[in-house]
């Protein structure tokens, strides 16, 4: 099943094109995830739609939660040790945006991150690591945007602001139940800038899977539905490439994971 929001209003894609969930099941997709999920085979048709009119597929996720050097190339470019235990931060939910926005550009160096997103769909505290896929109910792409100057700033540094900007947060292009994938342990990414391809890995190659970070982050706060992991970006930022190469007005991102979707972003200069 794959749900998306079709200019503010939850849909199921088929095929054909988008079906409206119905109205007593579309306040909350995801609390009602089971339900929609028990709906959706007596769904048939759909009606075409422009893929510009999707939106983010969760607009107010209450936390989101997000993991630094979660791939070993990417921790060996970045300059550092393997992390015994997963290394977390907060995207500030204001960031999100759709999967096929314009993004604006602050003053810094911009870079893209691309991540396999794993959404949960059932509350949870103390989850084992055996038990990790439970709460989560749907995978999406995401860009964990990031504007390096303020992330890097300081000592420690202070990740979250300089990841929150407005639009900095895009996840799309729909919320892919985990019926849809034949592995949801092993999915190709590609994140491609202007047609080059600058990071391409497995998401079986994780220092921390899914369910160990299910399992972690849920030791300490409760897991709600609709918040959002975003799961760490493989090699191939711009930061770490020599030269090094951030996001300019005019580029285009296409950021794709097999099986789940892809994005495709413009960026233009913030307004002053
Ligand atoms: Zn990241």
């Amino acid at each position: 099943m794959r749900i998306a929001r079709l200019t503010g209003r939850p849909v199921l894609l088929t095929d054909e094109g988008a079906i409206d969930v119905p109205d007593h099941l579309a306040d909350d997709v995801l609390a009602r995830w089971d339900d929609i999920l028990a709906w959706s085979p007596t769904a048939t048709g759909g009606r075409p739609y422009n893929p510009a009119d999707l939106r983010a597929p969760v607009e107010s996720a209450r936390q989101i939660f997000a993991v630094a050097l979660n791939y070993r190339p990417h921790t060996a470019e970045a300059g550092y040790e393997e992390p015994a235990s997963p290394l977390v931060f907060t995207k500030f939910p204001t960031c999100l945006t759709g999967p096929y926005a314009t993004i604006a550009l602050p003053p810094g160096h911009v870079d893209w991150e691309l991540e396999l997103v794993a959404v949960i769909g059932r509350a949870a505290h103390r989850v084992p690591e055996e038990k990790g896929w439970d709460p989560v109910v749907a995978l999406t792409v995401g860009q964990d945007i990031s504007e390096r100057i303020s992330q890097l700033a300081g000592s420690p540094a202070q990740f979250s602001l300089g990841k929150s900007y407005p639009g900095f947060g895009p996840i799309g292009p729909a919320l892919v139940g985990l019926d849809e994938l034949t592995d949801r342990d092993d999915l190709e990414l590609i994140c491609e800038l202007n047609g080059e391809t600058v990071q391409h890995d497995r998401t079986a190659n994780m220092i921390f899977p899914i369910p160990r970070l299910v399992s972690y982050l849920s030791a300490f706060c409760t897991l709600l539905p609709g918040d959002l992991i975003f799961t760490g970006t493989p090699a191939g930022v711009g930061n770490r490439r020599v030269p090094r190469r951030f996001l300019t007005p005019g580029d285009e991102l296409v950021s794709r994971i097999g099986g789940v979707g892809e994005m495709r972003h413009r960026f233009r200069r913030a307004t002053p």
